[in-house]
């Protein structure tokens, strides 16, 4: 099932008029929200429930308004009240994921981003086979337990944020691993994680040349992960499973990091080849999506994920990275995508960031 309106009709409801961003009051909504009112945008958060009180803690991030049901798989209801308070759909990862990306894929109401991007992304098998075909590094993968020749990570489909992830050191350690669902084997990458946030601009004019726009890299993190990041002070999975622990990677958190400048190039080129390969499958991805991958100490940058929308991490920089730092000032993602907003309106091109 796919939107009612064509896209033209839902864009009607923003053409000619100031939008205001509206999203869903998680995740990264303080940094949106915040952003679009430094740009002069409306915001309007959308709840379950009563409006959640940490707003009030944080005056220069509060929506000016919000829309509540009571849950949310009622979110669809907003659609008129959205469309005529010519809201634009901000999609971050607990949005995306709390109304499943098919109801979300079908809102009637205009989008930032290609939502063409949903199938591609929220499918392991389809996200791989565009990563490959963009000639990007990725992890290796195992058809069965007889090829394992290193450590691996076992995953679940759909196990977002790994849980239930299983870590092997070799295939004798796999035979521990008894399957509940469908899964895939994946070598385990030892090295450091690096979760890169870009920006695609397929208007702009100036910058690092991609498609018909730009490529800006607005900032870097490394997420805490509960609870293996403290393996290391246990010194080995066993403790844990012998304590009765299962390893996970529950993000609690994160925390800034930059790359050694000479790894740049090979950090652009990555994230160029994604985005010029996503022209190609489905027109293309706009606006933040995040590189998500490990440098071996070989200094080859292994990908294992990508995520086609505003990521968490992001929101340690509310006033700027050391990287957006050297394109604007105070320049969070969330501010951009605003900005982004406002260029594609005054050009007419709205029709080219919006879906
Ligand atoms: P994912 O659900 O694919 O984003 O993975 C969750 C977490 O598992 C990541 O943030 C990494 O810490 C870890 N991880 C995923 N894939 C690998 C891999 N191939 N090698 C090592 N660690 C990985």
């Amino acid at each position: 099932m796919g939107p009612r309106l064509s896209t033209d009709e839902r864009l009607a409801s923003v053409v000619g008029r100031s939008p205001s961003i509206a999203t869903l009051c998680s995740h990264s909504s303080l940094q949106i929200f915040h952003g679009a009112r430094i740009e002069g945008l409306g915001a309007i958060g959308l709840c379950v429930g009563e409006p959640p009180r940490f707003y009030d803690a944080f005056p220069l991030a509060r929506p000016d308004r919000f829309l509540s049901v009571p849950r949310v798989r009622d979110l669809p209801t907003l659609e008129s009240p959205l469309r005529d308070a010519g809201a634009v759909i901000v999609p971050h990862g607990s949005f995306v994921e709390y109304l499943g990306p098919e109801a979300f894929g079908a809102l009637d109401v205009p989008v930032f981003g290609n939502r063409a991007v949903l199938g591609w992304e929220s499918d392991r098998e389809k996200e791989r086979e565009w990563l490959e075909a963009a000639g990007v590094p990725m992890p290796n993968r195992y058809a069965d337990a007889s090829e394992v020749d290193g450590p691996v990570i076992v995953k679940y489909y759909g196990a977002k944020g790994g849980k239930g992830f299983f870590l092997a050191k070799n295939r004798e350690a796999l035979a521990d691993f008894h399957p509940t669902g469908p899964y895939v084997i994946q070598e385990y990458v030892l090295g450091t994680r690096y979760y890169m946030h870009f920006f695609y601009s397929p208007i702009s004019d100036g910058g690092y040349r991609v498609g018909t726009g730009s490529l800006e890299l607005l900032g870097m993190d490394r997420r805490d992960e509960a609870n293996i990041d403290e393996l290391y002070k246990l010194g080995a999975q066993e403790e844990l499973l012998r304590a009765g622990l299962r390893p996970t990677f529950v993000v609690t958190g994160n925390v800034p990091v930059i790359l050694r400048e000479s790894l740049l190039p090979k950090a652009f080129e990555v994230a160029a080849r994604i985005v010029e390969k996503s022209i190609e499958l489905f027109g293309g991805m706009v606006g933040p999506f995040c590189v998500e991958g490990i440098m071996t100490e070989e200094l080859e940058y292994k990908v294992f994920e990508i995520s086609t929308r505003i990521v968490a991490g992001t929101n340690l920089f509310v006033s700027g990275s050391p990287y957006s730092d050297l394109i604007a000032p105070d320049l969070s993602t969330g501010r951009r995508i605003a900005q982004e907003l406002k260029h594609a309106r005054a050009a007419g091109r709205l029709a080219e960031v919006l879906s």
